[in-house]
This record gives C-alpha cells, structure tokens and sequence, in this order.
C-alpha cells in the first residue's frame, strides 16, 4: 500500500495527565497514524490510547450541524439512555438560530430568577483558552460562581489538602522523577491503565533497583514491579498511613532539621498518630504490623523517596484526610524539595491541571486566587471591568441538587451551559443526576457526540476534537504544551473557543479575541496575565517555537521548575502545615442485604464515559463490553462463571454486565469501569461527599452482586 503522508503535526495526546507528545500523520484529511515524539513526560513513548485512539474523530457519529430540541417532546430522566436517531428527539438548525436560542434561554432565566440562576461545567478535555474563556463566561455573564467541571470528581480533595498544607495544589516532583527515587510509594492508583507511560517510568526504575510498594486494596499490575504490596481493606487508608506516621515517630526516624525548619504543628500530628500503633491498626487494614513498620522505616531512610496517587486516595468522604496523612508522610520524613521526592497526585484528565489553573472552579478565580478575598476580588473586578460575585459558587454535585430545588429557592439553577463534560454519566448516583438534567429549563450542551447528557438538552452545540483546534494544555507535571489543529472540524461543527465567545456575546458581553484560530493566542495572552505571574516567562511565541515550558516561570529565559518547595512552600508563613487527620468511615458499609464494597475506575482501553474510546474502533474492540471484576472464590461462591451475566446492585440502582475473574480485586469486592452506557456504574454510585473537598465517594459503597 501507499504508505505516505500529506502532512505531519505536532500536538499532545487527548486521554490522560502525564501528557505525551506526539505527532500526527495526515492522508486525506484523516488520521492515519499516531507516533510519539520526544516530549518531556514521555520521551517517545506513548500507550495504546495515544497510539490508537484517534479515528473517533472520523466517527459517523460525529455531530456535524446544531440542533434544537422539538416543540412539545418532552425530557426525561431517562433520555439519557437513548440511542439511535436523534431526529425523533431535535431539528436541525442554523447556528444563528441555534446560538440565539441558546444564549436567549440563559439570558431570560438570568433577569427572570437572578444571578444565581444559571451554572455552567467547562471541561478539563478543553484547551486552557477554552476552560478561561468559560469561567470568565459565566463569572462575567451569567453573574456568579457557579462554574466547575470533572476535577470535582477527581482530584478536588487532594487539592484541597495540598492548598491546605503546601499552599499549591499542583505536584512538587513530574512523574518521571521516580527514575531518580530510591523509594516509590504507589497508592491509591493503578497507573498501568491509567497513567500508562508514567507507569513505564516506575518499571524502569524498579528494574535499576528502586523499591516500589503498591499501597491498594486492588493487586494491580504494577505489584509485578513491587518490593511490597499493601493490599489494605478499602476504606483504612488513614489508617494504615497513620500507623507510618507513628512508627517513623516512635522509632526516632523523623527528620528533625526538616520539621524544625520547614513545617508548623507537628505536636499536633504526634498527638493524633500515637493512637495509631502499626499493632492496633494492623487488623482494620489488614496488613501485619511488621510490614507496615518495615515501609514505613523504608520511606523514611530512603535517600529520595516520592508519593505518587490517584483517585483510590481522592474519592472518598475522607479524601482528604487522606491527602493530608500522605503529605504530612513526606514532610516528617523530609521527603520533599528534591530530586525523587515529594507529592504527586497524577491527574487524570489531559488538561484537569490546566483548567483548574484557569479558574474553572466554584471557589477560585485564576490561579487560586479566592473568589471571596476583597484583594483578589477587586483585581478581578478591574482586569475584566465588571461586577463580580464575591460568594463562592456551587461545586458539580451541588449544582445538580439546586436543579430540582423548589421554585422557592432563590439559589435554584435553572438554566445550564455544558461545555465537553458528560454528567449523565460522570456523576455519582446517575438516577438523581440524569433527572435533575431532565428538569432543567435550559440545557445548552456543546459537545462532539450525542452524549447521554446532550440527550437531555435544549440546544446541542456541534464542537471541535481535540485534533481540531490549537491550543495550550497543562499536564500532571505543570507542563503547559502546545497542542496544534491538524484537521478541520467536519461539517458546521466549530471550534469550542468561537462557540463560547458567540454565547458570550449574545449574553452582551463586549469580547474581541482577534488573530487566527479564534483568537486562542489572544485569549492565552489574557489569560497569562490573569494567572498573577506563575506563567509570566511562557509566552505565546516560547510555547509555539519549544512546544513545552514547566511552571512556575517567571520570565523568558527562566527555563520553568519541574522541581519546586527546594528553600520554602508558597504558604503565608513559607512553611508546610501538618494536620492530622482521624479515621471517618466510609458513608456507607455493607450489610447483609448489599454485602459487597464496589470500586468503580477506568480501564487501559477506554476513557473516562467512553464517549471517544467506544467510539474507536482498536480499542472498543479490545474491550468491547462491560465487566465487572471479582475475585476467583466470590465467582465460585455465586456460581457464576467468568464470562457469564451478573446484576450487581446498591440502594440506587443496578446493571447487568459480564463476569471477569480477577483475583487481585480482593474477596468481598467488585470493581467495575464506569466507561460503558449499557451498564453506566455510577447508576450504583453514593453521592456522600467529602466536606472538604466536596468530591464523591465514587471508590466505596455497597452493593450486592447476583447472577442475571
Ligand atoms: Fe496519552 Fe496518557 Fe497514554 Fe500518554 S500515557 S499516550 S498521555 S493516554
């Protein structure tokens, strides 16, 4: 065959926060191959969603023209699980019919009910450009905060704890620093599947002889690579964590000069973990006291040793108590400030670090910067010349609760812009969800896909791909990357950044973003100054020409920190604050009647709802259907064998999928990805939230599992 290309482009991988670069190879105005190019995370590398998960783009499915719901079809609850023709449900229409309708539904519920009224979830799918034209949207047009998007879901907690004690909520060390690390400690997360080339990294430096202990109730692949693995009892994190914490306190092994020197109240931490001798925890975690002193000494008498973590740590009511025990780890152990060391909570979302940065959460402007200090609210009044709220505004899950708020309530939302997020599939308790969608006066969903939330829309706004736009993302290691337009979008499907400017105006807001691309360089430039000096050295032109900068940079010849905290933490005080934290049990333990614990997650094939992955064809075809995972003696007990239907149910809902036979998902669990419509996981889901941190306990409730 022909096996030349019309063209090459350099962008960065769609799926996950490590961030690979890669190069696409264009014929014919499709994507015909993927290869990795030699980016700082990845070196080349890439995993099989960077190499293979691109031809959703070219899917049949795509939406290539705007539509609007029919007068008198009414919306459902259960719409979501709709497929086939969408010309039973919408009309087409023009995007100056489209968008009017759009942004007149918003406007008319905004002067009707009041600021309040309206809300918007942005997307960390989206460019930087993207996620700070859509808060500056709604905190300028819509009137208030109630703007947020998936890292609600994610990593809220860990940020919260890392704001709280380090006073960044972004990684200390890149992924790729546990080549230099003596000591790897991997919790809560299964980076094989889901950060898959950050996993090579660790595989690589077990092979030269770094230790790495899986922490995880789950066995997972990396335990192949493991010194040791602490197959923990889910739900005892801090637990088993504080037992650490006592032992390398009780048997001397704190770094004194560090904790003198660099951290406040460590009175405090000692008082609350001597209640947590490895001998008094050991049967709550499940591990043998000797193992945990024998990590715990390790991590402490390592010359570098570095925390990485997912969302098995984030997702719980006590996520953030988690967080917290993991950082006051590395700070007693002066673990921290150097090469190998220190916190990385590895993000999901290719760019959930990027636009948390660019403000599109509830409580913060640009860079952290609270919505509610006079300071910052009044720098943000005159950067965008108007009226601003000063009250924090309502996270994800909240949002969806003012939606079915009585009519009484002057906080109830009304009206909705959803721009790339799917959250009739991504929210906890989808029955609650889906319905609160349903009763939404106005629902303006942008998105590329019928997804199961733009069947419940208003007004459905044809988008870009990621291959489709240029624009900055920024990754698990505060790298921000230049991802570049390598097709057109099809049919009127247009960019997200020119949608989201089209509504602004018509919501009367004054925007120019001139220059090609709709005006992304522009918007970035705003932006840049918004972010109060953090990428002050990473202008438009340095990510054009070097492709990738790390933050902080300050100036342009400041080659950026992949490493940060060395001398102080950007606290008020310059130093880490240690707090303790106590076991909170998980909202909801199992029972006689729903005996097993369900962990939902991802999987190495498909992506977060599945709308893209499913939609590929070499990785819908390596995992075609939904499974859910038990162990070998919980199948034999059922009497069911591997590949037959199960029904697993909680107090919410249930499903039906397939049996997998996995022995390292531990007996009296069962783990099932959330990626599959037929079989959505989050139907079972708790919406219990952590009150910190206000994420869901997506890693903990019970359910019962039954052969169908
Ligand atoms: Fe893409 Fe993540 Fe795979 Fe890299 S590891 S190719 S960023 S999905």
């Amino acid at each position: 065959g022909d096996l030349s290309v019309d063209r090459e482009v350099h962008s960065v991988c769609p799926y996950c926060g490590v961030g690979c670069q890669l190069t696409y190879q264009i014929k014919d105005e499709r994507i015909v191959a993927v290869q990795g190019r030699d980016g700082p995370a990845n070196q080349g590398r890439l995993c099989v969603k960077g190499r293979f998960g691109f031809d959703y783009v070219h899917h049949a499915g795509r939406l290539t023209t705007p539509l609007i719901r029919k007068a008198g079809v009414p919306k459902l609850a259960s719409d979501a699980e709709r497929q086939g023709d969408w010309r039973e449900v919408f009309r087409e229409a023009t995007w100056e019919e489209a968008l009017d309708f759009a942004a007149g539904g918003l406007k008319r519920l905004r002067d009707q009910h009041g600021l309040k009224a309206l809300a918007g979830f942005g997307s960390a799918k989206g460019s930087n450009e993207e996620a700070y034209l859509f808060q500056k949207l709604v905190r300028t047009g819509f009137g208030s905060n109630n703007v947020d998007h998936c890292t609600r879901l994610c990593h809220a907690s860990s940020v919260a704890a890392l704001l709280e004690g380090v006073g960044s909520g972004a990684v200390s060390n890149p992924a790729i620093d546990v080549t230099e690390a003596e000591l790897i400690l991997v919790i809560g997360s299964n980076p094989t599947s889901n950060h898959p080339v950050a996993a090579t990294w660790m595989k690589n430096a077990a092979q030269r002889g770094a230790k790495i202990v899986l922490a995880d109730p789950r066995r997972t692949d990396i335990a192949r690579h493991a010194w040791r693995t602490l197959q923990f009892r889910p739900d005892t994190d801090v637990a088993m964590v504080n037992a650490m914490l006592h032992t390398i306190i009780e048997e001397d092994l704190v770094d004194q000069a560090f904790v003198r020197e660099r951290t406040t109240h460590f009175e405090e931490l000692k008082a609350t973990v001597a209640a947590y001798s490895p001998e008094r925890m050991a049967p709550i975690c499940g591990i043998p006291a000797e193992t945990l002193r024998e990590v715990a000494r390790a991590f402490a008498t390592a010359k570098s040793a570095m925390v990485l973590w997912g969302m098995g740590v984030s997702q719980h009511v006590h996520g953030t108590d988690n967080a917290r025990c993991l950082i006051a780890l590395v700070a007693i152990t002066g673990q921290i400030g150097k090469p190998g060391s220190g916190l990385h909570p590895l993000r999901g979302q290719n760019n959930v670090q990027g636009a948390s940065d660019a403000g599109l959460i509830p409580m913060m402007f640009p860079n952290y910067q609270r919505v509610n200090n006079p300071e910052a609210h009044a720098w943000f009044e005159q950067f965008w010349g108007q009226p601003l709220d000063a009250t924090p505004g309502y996270t994800v899950t909240e949002i969806l609760k003012k939606a079915v708020a009585p009519a009484s309530d002057p906080h109830k939302v009304w009206g909705m812009y959803v721009e790339g997020e799917n959250p009739a599939m991504s929210d906890p308790d989808l029955n609650h969800a889906r319905a609160a969608l349903a009763a939404l006066e106005h629902l303006v969903v942008q998105d590329i896909f019928m997804t199961e939330t733009a069947w419940l829309a208003d007004v459905i706004l044809p988008a870009s791909a990621w291959p489709e736009k240029t624009g900055t993302v920024t990754n698990t290691d505060r790298t921000v990357q230049m991802g570049r337009r390598a097709l057109n979008p099809p049919g009127q499907a247009r960019q997200d950044l020119w949608i989201i400017q089209q509504i602004a105006q018509r919501m009367g807001l004054n925007w120019h973003y001139p220059g090609p691309e709709s005006g992304v360089a522009a918007v970035y430039e705003e932006m840049r100054q918004a972010m109060h000096g953090v990428i002050a050295g990473v202008s438009w032109q340095r990510l054009e020409r070097d492709s990738a900068v790390t933050y902080p940079c300050l100036s342009e010849d400041d080659p950026g920190h992949p490493i940060v905290f060395i001398d102080h933490f950007p606290t008020p005080d310059g130093k880490l604050r240690l707090v303790p934290a106590d076991i909170i049990p998980a909202a909801e333990k199992p029972d006689d009647d729903y005996p097993f614990v369900l962990i939902t997650g991802r999987q190495l094939e498909h992506w977060h709802t599945g709308s893209m992955t499913r939609r590929t064809e070499v990785l819908d075809a390596l995992e075609p259907q939904p499974t859910a995972s038990l162990n070998g003696a919980d199948l034999q007990r059922l009497g069911v064998q591997p590949g037959q239907a199960l029904t697993v149910a909680s107090r919410r809902g249930q499903i039906t999928l397939t049996a997998r036979r996995d022995d390292g998902t531990p007996p009296g669990t069962v783990f099932i990805p959330f990626a599959y419509t037929e079989a959505a996981a989050n139907l079972l889901t708790n919406a219990a939230l952590d009150p910190f941190g206000k994420i869901p306990e997506f890693k903990y409730c019970a359910v019962k599992v039954m052969r169908a």
